[in-house]
Order: C-alpha cells, then sequence, then structure tokens
C-alpha cells in the first residue's frame, strides 16, 4: 500500500449550471458514501462553487476551483482571488494546460497564483504536462522538470506539503488517448518526485501527491493508479458522469 493518501478530482471545466451542479453532487455522493480513504474532490465553474459547498457540507467529497488571479483585490475586471474562494473550497486547480494556452499562462503567472492560494489557505493542484509536438521531440523530461521548478519558486517545504501536482500530457487531456501506466508512472517517479524531492527534501518531496490527469476513464484507472508514483488523478470529461466518477474513485482505493 501506498503512504499517500490518493486523490480523486474533478475538472469539470465550463460546464454545468448551478442546478445541473447540484443534481451532478447528489448523483455521485451516494455512490461514494463511507470512501474516506481517497480524497474525492469536485472543482466545478466559480458561479457553481456555493451550490457545491452547501451539498457537500459534511460529506466525505471536498470542493475546489478551477483557476484564480494572484492579486488579493483591486482592478481585474472579471476575476475571482483566493480570499474570495477560500469560503467556498479547499483546492484550486492551477496552471491547466487549457489556461496556458488559451488564456497566456505561464509558469511565472503559475508561480504568482501558487503563492497567493497558498498564502489564503488554499491548496494548489498545479498542473505540468508537455504537449504532442514536446513529446515527439523527445522533451518531456525537460519540459515538465522546468514547470515543475518554474511553478514553485520560493515555495518552502512547509507550504510544499499543500501543494499537489497534476502530470497532465497535453496530447492526452480530452483524447481519450490516455498515456500509459509505465509512461505516465516514468514521468511521476523518475521526473517530478527527483525534483520534488530536491526542492523540499526527501520527507516532504516523497510525501507529495502527484495526479496523472488525460483522458482517466472508469475502464483504464485502475491500472494507472496501481503504479507506485500515479496518486490519483485529474479527471475531466468522465468526471461529468457520476457512475464513471466514483468508479474511477473506486478505482484508487
Ligand atoms: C483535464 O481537463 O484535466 C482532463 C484530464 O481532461 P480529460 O479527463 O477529459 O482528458
Amino acid at each position: 500500500m501506498k503512504s499517500r493518501k490518493p486523490m480523486v478530482a474533478g475538472n469539470w471545466k465550463m460546464n454545468k449550471t448551478i442546478y445541473e451542479a447540484r443534481d451532478l453532487i447528489r448523483a455521485i455522493l451516494p455512490q461514494v458514501e463511507n470512501i474516506e480513504a481517497v480524497d474525492i474532490v469536485v472543482c466545478p465553474p466559480h458561479v457553481c462553487l456555493g451550490v457545491a459547498k452547501r451539498e457537500t457540507e459534511g460529506t466525505n467529497i471536498m470542493v475546489g476551483a478551477q483557476n484564480m488571479h494572484w492579486e488579493a483585490s483591486g482592478a481585474y475586471t472579471g476575476e475571482i482571488s483566493a480570499g474570495m474562494l477560500v469560503d467556498l473550497c479547499q483546492y484550486v486547480i492551477i496552471g491547466h494546460s487549457e489556461r496556458r494556452a488559451m488564456f497566456g499562462e505561464t509558469d511565472a503567472t503559475v508561480n504568482k497564483k501558487v503563492h497567493a492560494a497558498l498564502k489564503a489557505g488554499l491548496k494548489p493542484i498545479m498542473c505540468v504536462g508537455e504537449t504532442l509536438e514536446e513529446n515527439q521531440a523527445g522533451q518531456t523530461a525537460a519540459v515538465v522538470e522546468g514547470m515543475v521548478r518554474g511553478g514553485l519558486i520560493d515555495v518552502t517545504p512547509e507550504q510544499a506539503q499543500n501543494v499537489i501536482i497534476a502530470y497532465e500530457p497535453v496530447w492526452a487531456i480530452g483524447t481519450g488517448l490516455a498515456a500509459t501506466p509505465e509512461g505516465a508512472n516514468g514521468v511521476h517517479k523518475d521526473v517530478i518526485r527527483p525534483v520534488l524531492r530536491e526542492l523540499f527534501g526527501p520527507e516532504v518531496g516523497g510525501a507529495m501527491r502527484i495526479l496523472y490527469g488525460g483522458s482517466v476513464t472508469a475502464a483504464n484507472a485502475a491500472e494507472l493508479f496501481s503504479q507506485s508514483d500515479i496518486d490519483g488523478g485529474l479527471v475531466g470529461g468522465a468526471s461529468l458522469k457520476p457512475d464513471s466518477f466514483a468508479a474511477i474513485v473506486k478505482a484508487a482505493l
């Protein structure tokens, strides 16, 4: 058995209205009741965080946001700060590849967001992963290492205990083409884990969770999660279906 508690987080992306979010959570809850050995997180759109908080209060499901700004307040029309989120959720996804590709996020902005989240008491789920071209050019290790280091600049070992890394190869997200369990585990174990140990020491670096994301389904989750350094998953499409999400949570047991 792994010493790290597995986590399964659902990234709902830009899906679900408030009422649909309520119904989805109500459909998931009975299927994962009494599961305490997995940290279960749902990450709905910002406008659904209130209903998600209400529906999950007193249950074993936790809530995360999908993004935030690094400033505490001010003239940033349309943005939301960590201080606003902390009353609604415990986690926040930072640096998802869709935000990097479509909204100009960089390792530098990811790093600012990680610091702002930690300062406010939110646990960042920091996403890293190479593109198809980088993968085909044999650059996976260098790219992923650079993203981990860049996103975690000046994070202390104490703070790092509250950081979760999600390795999400861009070519695997929403494509139905998941990484092989051995391939993903190789990146977790031989690329990301050594950097975490170097930055934060063997104890903290060894205890930090590294999730895999990219076309995780009920069918492939168990094999992925059985790998030594895959500590659960960040799940997109399959997290919108209660049966699939619950099955993926159970695969992490
Ligand atoms: C994601 O968006 O984080 C993700 C992993 O998506 P999917 O599971 O749909 O590939």
